[in-house]
């Protein structure tokens, strides 16, 4: 509470000089000075006067047991509870009220102030004293507890700042690459005669893949520390986690003529894992090994079973980790820093990812390095699954179908972003598929009536009337009731895909559209 006052004292406000009598007005005096000349409230004057009674009412109950000794007991516990509540100026002026009163009333002779005594003199001066220096450690105490508390929140604020910052920013990232991957799986499927054009046409696929790669680790890292993540764990054989890790470096590995030798232990071994993040896991760490090994360096992936754990090695002979920086390389954004390492790119995300997601399926992970320049091994090890659990058919999807060229499909696509939409349209063009593209959910409704799409490719974020309301609409609508709803969105957040499923989506994708995802998707419509 703080108060305001007028400079000069109003004669009206107060009572004439005659009525008061001298000590009182004399007191209140003070109180109003005090309270005007510093950031004193009336709250603290309250808050003394109530310590005070409350203090001489304790003293006067352990009267009997104290009698003579210890006076200023109950008022030396008042000030400590002031100067914590209310800081330095209204605990000393606790202490003086305290020591004044205890003298007065408890001292003896009682009622009185005289302090004949020598010693109850010293013994009041050391009182306010102790008091005093006890009220100055207390208040930089509760000055450090509250600058900390402050600090705290700020960083706390800032954290979270950063969480939005990055799921907006991965968000954001991903409408531009839908056009630019489309484009470039278009150029990849043409025929180009000569050796530059194939040149130029592999560097982009390969940039727009990394490109891709950073924003995918983005929005895992944003969703990773929010704990917005969700497994989706089933039996499933180490060999296939290695398999498709070892797939997804290869291209990288050959480009760099590196050798990759994987040993694999030849009996199944199978994990209670979520496929696609164990997979992750374990291609961040080749893709690692990969970028910090120098061209012709070697790579080695081994695996060992002790009991019921299972240890991936992960090592290679590149440019190694200095001693200093091996504990602090799972961090969020760390680099181990030399010129080298950061000349590869990178964030310095996808350790982190690695260490999340590992510690997701309650196993552990450890760097190890020699030194600088003499190569590094990364370790996980993961519980092996309970043996009552058996190996499903397929975790990982392997059915591929293949686009049929005899039937195409009339697919709808609704996207506000123009460039999104129109470079999907031509990617399904290209894949010989009957398109029509609408920018807003009110269009696509009338179009849907009468183009009759066999497929319907929708972005969540629509203005004005979203995604998951076009949906609502349109499966509203008998003839749309077997239609192939899609749901296509840059949040690849957990909760959408479930309120897309609710408003009646069949299956929910996360920008930008992996093309020969794509082509599975429209093989699979009937
Ligand atoms: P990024 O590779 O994007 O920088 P990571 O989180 O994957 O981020 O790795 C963090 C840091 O750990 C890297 O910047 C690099 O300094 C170091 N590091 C990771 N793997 C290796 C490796 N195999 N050899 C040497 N250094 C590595």
């Amino acid at each position: 509470m703080s108060l305001h006052f007028q400079n000069q004292n109003s004669p009206a406000d107060s009572p004439p000089a005659d009525l008061q009598p001298a000590w009182s007005k004399r007191l209140a005096d003070f109180a109003t000075k005090l309270v005007r000349t510093s950031h004193w409230t009336w709250t603290d004057l309250l808050v003394i006067v109530g310590a005070l009674g409350v203090a001489t009412i304790f003293r006067f109950l352990f009267d009997p047991l104290l009698g003579y000794r210890t006076a200023h007991a109950t008022y030396v516990i008042a000030v400590l509870i002031i100067a914590w509540a209310r800081g330095l100026w209204p605990a000393l002026l606790t202490g003086l009220i305290g020591s004044l009163l205890a003298a007065y009333l408890f001292l003896y002779p009682r009622y009185t102030l005289g302090l004949k005594n020598l010693d109850d003199q010293v013994t009041m001066a050391l009182n306010f004293v102790v008091e005093a220096v006890a009220t100055l450690l207390i208040v930089a105490l509760r000055n450090a507890v509250r600058e900390n508390a402050e600090l705290y929140q700020r960083a706390r604020l800032a954290d979270i700042r950063k969480d939005e910052f990055l799921a907006m920013i991965s968000h954001e990232l991903r409408n531009p690459l839908v056009p630019i991957q489309n484009a470039v799986y278009i150029l990849s499927q043409t025929y180009a005669s000569d050796e530059s054009s194939r040149t130029v046409r592999d560097l982009l696929e390969r940039q727009v893949s990394n490109l891709i790669r950073l924003v995918d680790d983005l929005l895992d890292v944003s969703r990773i520390t929010r704990g917005k993540i969700d497994l989706r764990k089933c039996p499933v054989e180490l060999a296939t986690i290695i398999d498709g890790a070892v797939e997804s470096v290869y291209p990288a590995a050959t480009e760099k003529k590196q050798t990759l030798s994987v040993n694999v232990p030849q009996r199944s071994i199978v994990l209670n894992a979520d496929p696609l993040r164990l997979t992750q896991v374990f291609s961040n760490l080749l893709n690692n090994a990969v970028k910090y090994t120098k061209v012709g360096g070697n790579i080695w992936l081994s695996t060992e079973q002790q009991d019921n754990r299972i240890t991936v090695r992960v090592r290679d002979d590149g440019i190694g980790i200095a001693a200093g920086s091996l504990d602090k390389i799972f961090e969020l954004f760390e680099q181990a820093g030399d010129e080298l390492t950061l000349r590869q790119g990178g964030l310095g995300i996808g350790l982190t990812i690695v260490d999340k997601l590992v510690e997701l399926h309650d196993g552990t992970v450890e760097a190890h390095s020699p030194g600088l320049g003499l190569g590094s091994e990364f370790v996980v090890s993961l519980p092996v699954a309970t043996s009552g659990l058996r190996l499903e058919s397929s975790p990982v999807p392997h059915n591929k179908q293949t686009l049929s060229e005899d039937r195409s499909r009339r697919i709808l696509v609704v996207d506000d972003n123009v460039a999104s939409a129109n470079s999907m349209a031509l990617l399904l063009k290209y894949m010989k598929q009957t398109v029509h593209t609408s920018y807003n959910a009110f269009s696509a409704l009338e179009a849907a009536r009468s183009f009759r799409p066999d497929i319907v490719l929708a972005d969540i974020g629509l203005p004005q009337m979203n995604g998951f309301e076009f949906a609502r609409q349109l499966r509203l609508m008998p003839e749309f009731e077997s239609t192939l709803l899609v749901a296509v969105t840059g949040y690849g957040q957990s909760g959408v895909a479930e309120a897309a499923k609710a408003a009646g989506f069949d299956r929910y994708l996360v920008k930008p559209v992996n093309p020969h995802e794509l082509e599975q998707l429209i093989a699979s419509a009937v």
